[in-house]
């Protein structure tokens, strides 16, 4: 009987060695075989994302020679690097994964056409993990971006399932043998003795093999948590600015859509910001609101929009639904709209961006178009036509006095000529932007600290005044300067941003019939604009005076806030950086 259990306990040994064996050889493979998945996922990345160090990184990996950037388009023409390359805008975005266990740098190139036609070309770049060419790239590497997610963190877990497989693995194997070794013990002993043995005592040790791994397995595990980070432009406080790292935007609303910023640009608000100027912006928000970007995600109720689809992002956002946004007063929106990208939420000025109720918000851009032509629809356009242009109620014929030459009078410059009007005043204290006003159609210019603007302007006008007087400035002495040139019966348009009062002479106005409007850009003659520039009668490009890859967005704002030494208008920040031929001198407007 006792020789039935000796026997009994070798085979239930074998077993346990068997089982033990075989638990260890697949736990490992399946340990290698996630790793690998992994691998073929992902794509390694360089630090300084050169192509050479991503080249030079994949081969230390042992992967796939990595992706490049197409050279020839669907058409098979090869891509240049103007207008063409911009048009179509392909471009690769990697993500470096925290704590990537195991792999050095895990990352996943997110790739992009403007107009949906660099589809194959990436097709022929890219191949999915089975060695085919994906059959729709643009939307498979965004899906496979979130399946990459997905599969980290599934992988995770079967990580340490197979770790959990092999301790089990170890456990079963050391009991088997430990089994093993008691029996064969007993056996001999019978043997030996050829007497009844007491059971051989419990030797279940303290701390068994099994319990102990167990033990050091919980000890290692990592709370490891893979999240995509992305570099934005973060306001840190008052003076403090910093290209960062922070975490992807993702779609919070169902009527949110994430883009993936093209192009971008800096604002003189943003500057104000900087300065502590602005409040309500919390520290920690990415500031910027103008851009131009791919739809890369999107909420379940947004309707119009789709992923791959190239918008323009307005500095106004509009629920759609209060009061102001029926009556197309967005900038006043009390629906969550309003100015709020780089105000109150985290704005444009980086790689990606949430944008709210996207519906109604973003404008997509006609194929034909290069992301600089529409880009100053986003603020300066709309707000120099809107608060100036239209609130002043330019008339053809009209002697309209524009204080202050930056964007923005500048852009009232150019969008006053669309109502041809007789004669365009502009005045600002420095030469360089008078002679920029000069080029974008003024026909007079006025250096109001070495001249006195108010004479020169009854001397044009007969003694009697503007008929429009755009305020662009922000300052009180510019303000009561459009009081004091504007004619009897005369308008001033008030679009400056102030910060102090100013005074109002109504002691001198009451008589005169003067109307003064103010008012925050609405951004609801953008599609007006737009048709405006898809028809060749408005060109914005004469607006970038600089460009800066999206990453050196730092520098772009010491370019820009040193306007005096640099002469900067508008500076453009690309995710790409494409050889672009130097910033053309041509004239700003063709009307007619
Ligand atoms: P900017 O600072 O680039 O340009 C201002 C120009 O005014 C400069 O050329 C400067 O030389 C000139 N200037 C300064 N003091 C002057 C003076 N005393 N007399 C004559 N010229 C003077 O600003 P910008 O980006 O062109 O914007 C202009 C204004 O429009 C700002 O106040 C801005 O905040 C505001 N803004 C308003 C809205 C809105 O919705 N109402 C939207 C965007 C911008
Ligand atoms: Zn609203």
């Amino acid at each position: 009987m006792r020789k039935l259990f000796e026997i009994g306990g070798l085979a239930a040994a074998a077993v346990l060695i068997a089982f033990g064996i075989g638990a260890l050889v697949m736990s490992v493979q399946g340990r290698s075989t996630v790793q690998d998945s992994l691998r073929l996922e992902g794509i390694v990345g360089s630090p300084d994302m050169s192509p050479a160090g991503i080249a030079a990184e994949a081969k230390k990996a042992g992967l796939p020679a990595s992706v490049s950037l197409p050279t020839v388009d669907v058409a098979g023409k090869p891509i240049d690097t103007g207008a063409r390359a911009r048009a179509f805008a392909s471009y690769m975005r990697i993500h470096t994964l925290e704590a990537t266990g195991g792999l050095t740098y895990a990352a996943m190139p997110r790739y992009a056409s403007a107009d949906g036609k660099g589809t194959s070309d990436i097709a022929a770049a890219v191949k999915g993990p089975s060695g085919k060419p994906l059959d729709n790239p643009l939307r498979n590497l965004w899906v496979t971006e979130t399946a990459l997610t997905t599969a980290l963190n599934t992988s995770y877990l079967a990580e340490r399932i197979s770790l959990f497989g092999i301790v089990v693995g170890i456990a079963l194997l050391l009991s088997g043998l430990g089994f093993g070794i008691l029996a064969i013990g007993g056996a001999l002993r019978t043997a030996s003795s050829g007497r009844a043995e007491t059971p051989a005592p419990k030797k279940l040790p303290a701390a068994g093999p099994g319990r102990l791994a167990t033990r050091r397995f919980r000890a290692t595990r990592k709370t490891t948590e893979w999240r995509f980070v992305m570099k934005a432009l973060v306001y840190n406080g008052p003076g403090q600015r910093a290209w960062e790292d922070v975490p992807d935007p993702v779609i919070e609303q169902p009527t949110d859509v994430v883009v993936s910023i093209q192009t971008s640009t800096i604002c003189g608000s943003d500057l104000h910001i900087l300065k502590g100027d602005v409040p309500e912006t919390p520290p920690g928000t990415v500031l910027g609101h103008e851009a131009v970007g791919t739809v890369i995600e999107k909420g379940s109720a947004v309707t119009t929009v789709e992923i791959g689809d190239r918008v323009l992002i307005s500095c106004i956002t509009s629920c759609g639904r209060c009061r102001f946004c029926k009556e197309a007063r967005y900038g006043l929106c009390t629906g969550g709209g309003g100015w709020i990208f780089g105000h109150t939420i985290d704005g444009l000025q980086a790689e990606y961006a949430r944008v709210p109720f996207a519906d109604t918000s973003v404008y997509k851009v006609p194929e034909a178009l290069t992301d600089e032509q529409v880009l100053f629809l986003a603020d300066i356009l709309p707000t120099a036509f809107e608060v100036g242009v239209l609130n002043g109620g330019v008339q053809p014929g009209d002697t309209v006095a524009i204080v202050g030459a930056g964007p923005v009078g500048l852009a009232a410059i150019m969008t006053a000529k669309l109502y041809t009007p007789g004669r365009i005043i502009a005045i600002d204290l420095a030469d360089a932007r008078l002679a920029k006003a000069r080029e974008f159609g003024a026909d007079t210019t006025i250096n109001n600290g070495t001249e006195n603007a108010v004479e020169q302007v009854m001397a044009l006008t007969g003694g009697l005044g503007a008929d429009v007087a755009i305020e662009a400035v922000g300052v009180p002495a510019t303000f009561e300067l459009c009081t004091e040139l504007v004619r009897p019966g005369g308008r001033i348009a008030n679009v400056g941003v102030h910060g102090h009062s100013a005074e109002l002479h109504l002691e001198k106005l009451w008589s005169r019939d003067v109307t003064i409007t103010t008012g925050l850009v609405d951004a609801f003659t953008t599609p007006q604009l737009l048709k405006l520039v898809t028809e060749g009668r408005l060109d914005t490009t004469p607006f970038v005076t600089h460009r800066f890859p999206l990453d050196e967005t730092m520098a772009a704002y010491d370019t820009f806030s040193d306007a005096a030494n640099t002469h900067a208008l508008k500076v453009v920040l690309e995710a790409v950086p494409v050889a672009y031929a130097a910033p053309t001198e041509k004239h700003a407007v063709a009307v007619g």
